[in-house]
C-alpha cells in the first residue's frame, strides 16, 4: 500500500476546453503530487476562442460536494476559482465554516477572485463581486487577484510598483491574511512582478515575461500550485515562491491548441 498523499480541494467551474478552471486545477494538483478533489460550481461552454456561455450548479449541490469530501477524505488546503453567483458564494462561505476550512481553522484557503476570462467573457454575475469581498476575503489565507480583478474589487488602478503596493493595502483591508497582487497584466513592465503582502512583509517576486499568447488557465494554475504547496505544509511565502516557479515553467511550456488562446502546461513537472 502506498502512503496517502496530501489532499487539495478546488471549488470552481468546468472548462470544456480543458485548459482553465477545474481541469487546470486537477492537472496542477496531479503534477504537484497532491490528491485533487472538486466541488463544481458551473459548467462553461468554451474553447480557445472564448466562453460561449455557462450554467451554474444549484448552491446546495455545490456545498454537498464540499461536505462529502471534507467529511470523509479530509482537506489539507482548498481554493476557489469561478463561483458564478452570489448565492453560490454565500453557501460556500457558510459551508467552509461548518467543515472547518479557512484561515481561522488552520486549513489554508486560497481565493482566486475570478471575474472574467482573458477573452473578456464574464464568469461572474454582477452582484457576486460584493459577495466575494464580504464573504470570502475575510476567510482567506491568501487572495490572488490579477490587475483587472484588483480594479473591480478595490477601484485601484495599478500602473506601477507604487500603485501595486497601494492595491495590496486596499485588498488587505477587506480581511484576507495575505494578498498576492499579480503583475502579469502590467504590460508596460518588461518583467512580471507579483507583490505578496500581509501588511507587515512586502515581498516583490520578479519573473520573466514570456512572449506567448498561450496563457489560458494561467491564473488557475498559479493558484492551484500555491494551494498544493500549502497542502504540503509550506508557509505562505514559500508556497507562493514555489507557485511562481511552477507557473513560469508552465507558461514557458504553453502550447497552441485551437484557433485562439492555448493553455499553459503543468506537464513539464512530470518530465523531471
Ligand atoms: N473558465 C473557467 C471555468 C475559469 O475558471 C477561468 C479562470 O479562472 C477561465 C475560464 C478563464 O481563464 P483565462 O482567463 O486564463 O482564459
Amino acid at each position: 500500500m502506498t502512503e496517502t498523499p496530501k489532499t487539495a480541494l478546488t471549488i470552481a467551474g468546468s472548462d470544456s476546453g480543458g485548459g482553465a478552471g477545474i481541469q487546470a486545477d486537477l492537472r496542477t494538483f496531479f503534477a504537484c503530487g497532491v490528491h485533487g478533489m472538486t466541488a463544481i460550481t458551473a459548467v462553461t461552454v468554451q474553447n480557445s476562442l472564448g466562453v460561449q456561455g455557462f450554467t451554474e450548479i444549484p448552491p446546495d449541490v455545490v456545498t454537498a460536494q464540499i461536505r462529502a469530501v471534507a467529511g470523509d477524505m479530509g482537506v489539507d488546503a482548498a481554493k476557489t476559482g469561478m463561483l458564478a453567483t452570489a448565492e453560490i458564494i454565500e453557501a460556500v462561505a457558510e459551508t467552509l465554516d461548518k467543515v472547518h476550512i479557512g484561515r481561522s481553522f488552520d486549513v489554508p484557503f486560497v481565493v482566486d477572485p475570478v471575474a472574467a476570462s482573458m477573452t473578456g467573457d464574464s464568469l461572474l454575475r454582477d452582484e457576486a463581486l460584493e459577495a466575494i469581498r464580504s464573504q470570502l476575503f475575510p476567510r482567506a489565507t491568501l487572495v490572488t487577484p490579477n490587475l483587472d480583478e484588483v480594479r473591480l474589487l478595490t477601484g485601484v488602478e495599478v500602473t506601477d510598483r507604487a500603485s501595486q503596493r497601494h492595491a495590496a493595502d486596499a485588498l488587505l483591508e477587506l480581511g484576507p491574511q495575505w494578498v498576492l497582487v499579480k503583475g502579469g497584466h502590467l504590460y508596460t513592465d518588461p518583467e512580471c512582478v507579483d507583490l505578496l503582502s500581509d501588511g507587515v512583509q512586502h515581498v516583490e517576486l520578479p519573473g520573466p515575461r514570456y512572449d506567448t499568447k498561450h496563457t489560458h488557465g494561467g491564473g488557475d494554475t498559479l493558484a492551484s500550485a500555491i494551494t498544493a504547496s500549502l497542502a504540503q505544509d509550506l508557509g505562505v511565502p514559500d508556497a507562493v515562491a514555489e507557485g511562481k516557479r511552477f507557473i513560469e515553467r508552465s507558461v514557458a511550456d504553453a502550447y497552441p491548441l485551437g484557433a485562439g488562446v492555448g493553455p499553459v502546461s503543468p506537464f513539464w513537472r512530470l518530465r523531471h
